[in-house]
């Protein structure tokens, strides 16, 4: 499909966007833990991510056991951002598995205050809207 499809964070705390084109990745609520390591240095584990692509899901060995992970790239410019844990082989790393790692030096806060058409507002408290730039105005 050729169309640009891409979501707005709306958060009262915050959100992160991509350190590159500033396209909204993730709400400050989403974030689990500050305590882990990426290829580049520090990363943030996130619950949720928006607006990026995956890239073939592979087995890595980490300090933490052998999980499965696919990279993770900013939907727009195609800047790697980290990675997704699809499975995690040791059962104390079960709970990583859906989640986002995101590279501290590829993520930025942005203004979560955009308002756009198309609001939904989720149960954690932060508003997801769509902007679909095309053609629907
Ligand atoms: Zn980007």
């Amino acid at each position: 499909m050729g169309y640009t499809y891409r979501r707005y964070i709306r958060s009262e705390s915050g959100a992160f966007g991509c350190v590159n084109c500033k396209t909204h990745l993730a709400a400050l609520e989403d974030l689990e833990s500050h305590a882990f390591q990426g290829q580049t240095g520090r990363a943030l584990l996130f619950r949720s991510v928006l607006n990026y692509t995956l890239s073939k899901a592979e087995e890595r060995g980490m300090t933490t056991g052998v999980h499965t992970v696919a990279d993770l790239e900013c939907r727009r410019c195609k800047l790697q951002l980290g990675w997704k844990y699809l499975y995690a082989y040791d059962e104390s790393q079960k709970y990583k598995e859906g989640k986002y790692i995101l590279e501290k030096a590829r993520i930025v806060k942005v203004d979560g205050g955009l308002s756009r058409r198309r609001t939904q507002l989720f149960s954690n408290g932060v508003v997801y809207s769509d902007d679909q730039a095309s053609d629907d105005d």
